[in-house]
């Protein structure tokens, strides 16, 4: 695999402080030279896990975890090496040369595709919301008391049905890879497309740079699942984004 020069690996390293990136994950409390908080990668109750300003390290006494900031969001979020430059130099707007390795490239387009998929459903969803055939999520809202300022800031939004929202993305241009990766639509055996949320109240999932990563659907009734999650795809994966996935705020 190709790799970045060292030049631009610490130009990206240097303009995004550790604590600053750690701070998104972690809580930390400033003790003396250092920050503490609670280790993210074992399970504690008292923190154990440093983070040196200074040295722009991190380290953790209890499991012994350790390395620079392209160290934990490696660990944190799951990615290679590669995409820890590629997320941190996109933070502090550093364009980085292209790496032409094909399988990566593949990989970053369908990638890029679902990001975009998941934003378009995001905004189709939370449109979807305030039409008048979807009275049952609107009256579902009343009770629950959420106001329109919450619905807005976090994208809340109510799924249509069978296969609304595929037929949308397809006239939108998206392509049967990029829609059944994103995880909001299945093909079933007789091949016919069909929405994995419908009728649910939908929430959106962001990562850390406000990306739609995955959907939440909840049920307005009694039936069950009452809430049902998009499955790990290229740009999702649970075990190692659920602590710290949260619902998109507007920022
Ligand atoms: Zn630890």
């Amino acid at each position: 695999m190709q790799r970045y020069s060292d030049e631009i690996i610490d130009e990206v390293r240097q303009t995004n402080d550790i604590v600053d990136i750690i701070s998104q994950y972690v809580h930390l409390k400033r003790s003396g030279r250092n920050f503490f908080g609670l280790c993210p990668f074992h399970n504690e109750k008292s923190p154990s896990f440093s983070v040196s300003p200074d040295r722009q390290i991190f380290h953790c006494f209890g499991c012994g975890v350790g390395g620079n900031v392209f160290t934990f969001l490696t660990k944190i979020e799951g990615i290679n090496f590669i995409e820890a430059v590629q997320m941190l130099a996109e933070r502090s707007n550093i364009q980085l040369p292209t790496l032409d390795n094909k399988a990566d490239t593949a990989k970053e387009l369908l990638k890029s595709k679902v990001y975009k998929v998941n934003e378009y459903a995001a905004n189709y969803y939370h449109e979807n919301l305030y039409k008048p055939e979807s009275k049952i999520a609107q009256e579902y809202i009343k009770k629950r008391k959420l106001t329109n300022e919450t619905l807005k800031s976090f994208k809340i939004g109510f799924s249509g049905k069978f296969d609304e929202l595929y037929k949308e993305l397809k006239k939108q241009g998206f392509e049967e890879k990029e829609i059944l990766e994103s995880g909001l639509v299945n093909r079933n055996e007789r091949g016919q497309y069909i929405d994995r949320y419908r009728n649910r109240l939908m929430f959106p999932i962001c990562d850390v740079r406000g990306k739609v990563i995955a959907f939440g659907g909840r049920v307005l009734d009694d039936s069950k699942p009452k809430y049902i999650n998009s499955p790990e795809n290229v740009v999702y994966s649970k075990g190692r984004q659920l602590f710290r996935a949260k619902r998109c705020k507007k920022r």
